[in-house]
């Protein structure tokens, strides 16, 4: 695809700040223009991930309630996040969760070049492993670990691609979100999400959904993050009711695509 024609698409839609990332709701025409963009899985498959982290008591809010359900995510971190809080990532990884890259800075990618872009993950890699290999861990086993990457605001362009495939990390959007990041209560956060997910296939042979979720206010509204803790046990709850498996997303999505 020509550089440009995606964030040209696209263009006049991003947003920024509390307004969240509406830059997506539905529509099937990305994924045809970015094979897998929006993370669409398997058939009764459903991943749930995590944007704007690690934050001091959400990340650990967060971690909790997983744990509790019993359920694996996708935690799309921030470098600078990871830089102003440390030990997270070990943590994440101990727990069995998928660490992933939303970037070093909260900015939107169609303000930027696509060496800036790149730039921007590398050094978000860099914050991500060397947070990892400070806890213990290998560093070469976390860097291999990282597959994917998600984009600010989810504001696509054409050197999101190429940063991304330069890094070789796949970008993934999400295909229902929650819209915590504006401060909803749990069962809002947790019906909204449940209306994406049912919206494109509901019922038992359903799913194959990515959610956007946050646990982090750090671009929301502040203490945004509690209404995400308070929905994830409902909202895991209903997923299972329809025979759903929660998986982090490179557990979820089909194989081919990766990075290509
Ligand atoms: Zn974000």
């Amino acid at each position: 695809m020509r550089p440009g024609l995606l964030a040209a698409a696209l263009a006049g839609a991003a947003v920024a700040g509390h307004a969240g990332p509406a830059v997506l709701g539905r529509g099937r025409w990305r994924e045809r223009v970015v094979p897998g963009l929006l993370g669409r899985g398997a058939p009764g498959s459903v991943a749930l991930t995590f944007d704007d982290g690690p934050h001091p008591e959400g990340t650990p809010a967060v971690r909790r309630a997983l744990d509790d359900l019993g359920v694996r995510a996708t935690f799309f971190l921030l470098g600078r996040q990871v830089e102003r809080h440390p030990g997270a990532v070990a943590q994440l990884l101990a727990d069995g969760h998928e660490v992933a890259l939303h970037g070093h800075e909260h900015r939107n990618h169609l303000a930027r070049t696509a060496p800036a872009l790149a730039a921007d993950l590398q050094r978000a890699r860099d914050a991500v492993v060397g947070d990892a290999a400070a806890g213990g861990l290998d560093p070469a086993r976390v860097r291999a670990a990282l597959r994917h990457t998600r984009p600010p605001y989810g504001a696509v362009s054409g050197g999101t691609l190429w940063a991304a495939r330069t890094c070789g990390l796949r970008p993934v959007l999400w295909t229902a979100w929650g819209r915590d990041w504006l401060g909803h209560d749990g069962e809002q956060v947790a019906a909204t999400a449940l209306a994406g997910l049912d919206r494109d296939a509901p019922g038992p042979d359903g799913g194959g959904g990515t959610v956007l979720l946050h646990d982090s206010d750090c671009t929301s509204v502040p203490g945004s993050w509690r209404g995400t803790v308070a929905a994830l046990p409902l909202l895991v709850a209903a997923v299972r009711e329809r025979g759903w498996q929660l998986r982090p997303l490179w557990q979820h999505l089909p194989a081919t695509g990766a990075a290509a």
